[in-house]
């Protein structure tokens, strides 16, 4: 955490929930601390049907009525839920926040070693080889297949839809299409790593002015696959939709200045290697939050992703397992749904 000007280190992934909240962070009163700790403890323990059965408003509000001090609330877990809910305002579903932060305190953040595409590539590799063709665009979708772009019609007994709500709805107009939270990361490479951790480093202080920084994290301190021998790569997250004269990468200067701060270490040397503004990245998920949403369109339609379920790569995951077994159960298929492990986020 970077709070008051301060930096301090909130727990580990590898500790529980009481100690989560170190000892030598300002973050209050040894009680107080230990408050905070409980209530984390308690969240990581909670089964997922019971947060969900809690009384839903924003998060913001939520935090506010938890009774806990504002140094605890400001200096920590409301940079913490705006990092992890990509939601400077704080406007999302309660219940959401009370799962990702669950997620959070159960230690269970993470980052696949070859990137987050190794997911989808996983996935993959366990299919007859020539299943999967890849940049082909649908441009337009029925029950018995799809019209592409590249190799026209395609045939099929069933159609899953499984893009971003964009363009599901570009494809099926009928279809909602929620509020974004747009992310911007700027991408660093320096020499030396600023932090010999792989620590989430967040900015309490900065919420404002062009280019406040939410979060920060060198990537190649998660796993070396990120950075060349002998180099590391820094990214750093701003949230919100911003009015950039110059695009995106004209904040970069005041992004590094910032991580001068952050890191306490000079950034001039700093070699800005790109910058990634979304729009569209997160959907908002304000309350009510449908946790549910349907999957199947009619018989040989469906429609999958982070918009049916929530917004993060378990929701879409979620939400594709969900489609899966529709179109087994349609195609008369006999499928046994697995555990219902709802963890979201
Ligand atoms: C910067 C950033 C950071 C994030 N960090 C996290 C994180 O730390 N943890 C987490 O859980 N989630 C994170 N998320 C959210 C996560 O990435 C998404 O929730 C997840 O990728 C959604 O998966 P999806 O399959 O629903 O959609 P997508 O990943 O958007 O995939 C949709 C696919 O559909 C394709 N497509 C669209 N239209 C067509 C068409 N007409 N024809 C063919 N193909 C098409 C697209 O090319 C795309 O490949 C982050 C998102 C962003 C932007």
């Amino acid at each position: 955490m970077h709070s008051a000007g301060r930096r301090y280190r909130v727990g580990s992934p590898q500790l529980g929930g009481t100690r989560q909240v170190a000892a030598r962070s300002p973050l209050g009163s040894p009680l107080e601390k230990a408050r905070l700790g409980a209530t984390l403890s308690r969240l990581a323990a909670a089964p997922v049907p019971k947060l969900l059965a809690r009384p839903e408003t924003t998060a913001a509000r939520a935090l506010a009525e938890r009774g806990l001090p504002n140094r605890v609330v400001d200096g920590f877990l409301r940079p913490l839920l705006t990092a992890l809910l990509s939601d400077p305002a704080l406007g999302t579903s309660s219940r959401v926040a009370d799962l990702v932060l669950r997620g959070y305190a159960r230690g269970r953040l993470a980052l696949p070693a070859a990137g987050t595409g190794a997911v989808p590539a996983q996935l993959a590799a366990t299919l007859p080889a020539g299943t999967v063709q890849l940049n082909t665009r649908v441009t337009s979708v029925g029950a018995d297949g799809v019209q592409t772009e590249e190799h026209g019609w395609l045939g099929a007994r069933a159609v899953v839809m499984a893009t971003d709500a964009r363009s599901a709805v570009e494809l099926l107009p009928g279809l909602r299409l929620p509020d974004f939270h747009p992310v911007t990361t700027f991408y660093h490479s320096c020499a030396d790593a600023p932090l010999a951790e792989p620590l989430l480093l967040l900015d309490a202080d900065h919420t404002v002015g062009p280019a406040p920084v939410s979060h920060a994290l060198v990537l190649s301190q998660v796993h070396p696959s990120y950075a060349p021998a002998g180099r590391s790569l820094v990214a750093t997250t701003v949230l919100g939709r911003r009015a950039w004269a110059g695009g995106p990468a004209a904040a970069e200067q005041l992004v590094r200045a910032r991580l001068a701060e952050l890191y306490q270490v000079p950034t001039r040397d700093w070699e800005f290697l790109s910058v990634r503004h979304l729009p569209d990245a997160v959907p908002a998920m304000p309350p009510p939050h449908n946790f549910h949403r349907p999957v199947r369109v009619l018989a040989g339609l469906y429609v999958c992703g982070d918009h049916r379920d929530t917004s993060s790569a378990h929701g879409a995951m979620v939400s594709g397992r969900r489609a899966a077994l529709a179109v087994l159960r349609d195609l008369g298929i006999a499928a046994t749904e697995p555990g219902q492990d709802r963890a979201a986020a």
